[in-house]
């Protein structure tokens, strides 16, 4: 099912996710939702607080990183290891037509459970990314934790950043249907 995607400054999206105790029903239908509202909204990656659940998990589109084929969905995915810097640019579900300029690590490594789409079970997994990979897993780690892509920002970038973005919403008087271009 296609959920509603929170756009920025909705609240809930600062909210810290809870660790998955118990991989229910519950969750593998959480799961599938957030398969289902990325690819409708063409996004490469998508948090559960971006559709207002509290659960620590995520999905990835493989294909539209280039990292093969298929959704990857991570229940409390940890940051354990991170080398490098690169420099790319960033969009984001939360903020429809926002692009940026961001730092992040060119490399790092992952602990989480992987949702196995066969079994439809949890399975513990490391893994090791870099490039678009390692900022799309760190972009929706950041979400997990209520951080945001424009946190990154230096203070004053971010406030001028967002005013402008924040005008060209209003001026547009747009309503967020559906993102015309890939976004995290
Ligand atoms: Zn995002």
């Amino acid at each position: 099912m296609v959920r509603k995607i929170l756009i920025y400054p909705d609240k809930f999206l600062r909210q810290k996710t809870i660790e998955i105790k118990e991989f229910n029903f519950e969750v593998l239908q959480l799961a599938l939702d957030l398969i289902d509202t990325m690819r409708a909204y063409e996004g490469l990656g998508i948090s559960a607080n971006q559709v207002g659940e509290i659960h620590r998990l995520c999905a990835i589109d493989l294909e539209g990183i280039k990292e093969g084929k298929g959704y990857l969905v991570l229940a409390n995915p940890i940051l354990i290891y991170k080398e490098g810097s690169e420099i790319d640019e960033e969009g984001c579900l939360s903020f429809p037509e926002l692009y940026v300029k961001l730092e992040r690590p060119s490399f790092a490594i992952i602990r989480a459970h992987k949702l196995n789409l066969k079994t439809r079970e949890f399975e513990e997994t490391e893994i090791q990314a870099k490039g678009l990979f390692a900022r799309v897993l760190l972009h929706e780690i950041d979400h997990l934790n209520g951080i945001l892509f424009i946190d990154h920002l230096p203070i004053e970038k971010r406030a001028k950043v967002l005013k402008e973005w924040m005008e060209n919403i209003k001026s547009k008087q747009k309503v967020y249907e559906k993102a015309n271009v890939k976004t995290i």
